[in-house]
């Protein structure tokens, strides 16, 4: 699937909430400490996933505000579909109206307060159907489909690209001379894809990361603006370099990759440099 059917519900919020998580992690530290923390971060090292680890982490946070909506949601904020027919009482939850616009099916607020045993509606009672509702393979669907819109945009902002990927590197270097680390690398046969520092060994980059990162710099050098389309020169090669370079604990991961010309490249060569947030504007004012 190359084409994302754009809902615009709520993605920019999800997007601003993701933005400063990552811009402030000890803001949220404890939710990142039960992802990354006692080398949690080796599960996201396996090289360039088409979900990639940015998926993960906005599919991680919208799944943590789902949770925090339900767990203190008031019947005022719910779509009263009865009309005040307070004996006949139809709510429709926040989360319902996001299923029924991406067109997944889901078991309805309605439909599982029918079939309980419970009299009179209480608060407390949305939790309880939050809870049945994750069993349900649609609420994963819904992240996911979210998820896509919110990485959509996210993946054009490379300075929070880079620090986002900062995060994963810190605690990957923490792995290096951790016990536990090291046995989780056994158990799951990690060496293939590790030096024994824990940082990760270079891997080619896969054509479709090339193409995404090169239509999004739009052909060009991130660093000088250099044009790469190769159109009208053959000496304008492009560099795939890695944002957070690997020597500094960085990831084989589409969000860590930008275009460079072969000279900036060059004189980056392994240190790490503010990304760059110059963007060719739409049109020429
Ligand atoms: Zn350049």
């Amino acid at each position: 699937m190359s084409y994302i059917d754009m809902k615009y519900i709520s993605t920019y919020y999800y997007a601003n909430v993701i933005q400063g998580v990552i811009e402030d992690p000890s803001s949220y530290l404890m939710n990142l400490e039960s992802i990354f923390g006692d080398s949690g971060v080796l599960n996201y090292i396996e090289p360039f996933k088409k979900r990639s680890n940015l998926h993960a982490f906005i599919e991680f946070i919208i799944d943590s505000l789902f949770w925090e909506q339900y767990s203190k949601l008031k019947i005022s904020n719910c779509i009263d579909r009865s009309h005040f027919d307070f004996d006949n009482p139809r709510y429709i939850t926040p989360l319902e109206h996001i299923f029924e616009e991406y067109g997944v099916d889901h078991l309805s607020f309605m439909e599982w307060w029918n079939d309980s045993e419970e009299d009179i509606l209480e608060e407390r009672h949305f939790e309880d159907y939050y809870q049945e509702l994750v069993l349900l393979e649609g609420y994963y669907k819904v992240i996911e489909l979210l998820g896509e819109e919110v990485f959509y945009i996210l993946f054009l902002n490379r300075k929070l690209l880079q620090e986002f990927n900062e995060i994963f590197s810190s605690y990957l270097n923490m792995c290096d001379g951790d016990d536990f680390a090291m046995e989780f690398v056994k158990e799951n046969s990690l060496e293939p894809i590790l030096k024994t520092d824990y940082k990760l060994k270079r891997v080619s980059i896969p054509s479709w990361v090339k193409r995404a990162v090169y239509f999004r710099d739009r052909g060009a050098c991130t660093k000088c603006g250099k044009d790469l389309s190769g159109y009208l020169s053959l000496e304008n090669q492009e560099n795939y370099d890695h944002i957070v370079p690997l020597n500094l604990y960085g990831f084989n991961d589409v969000t860590n990759i930008q275009l460079l010309c072969k000279e900036c490249n060059s004189k980056k060569s392994g240190y790490q440099r503010a990304a760059e947030t110059k963007y060719q504007s739409w049109y020429k004012k």
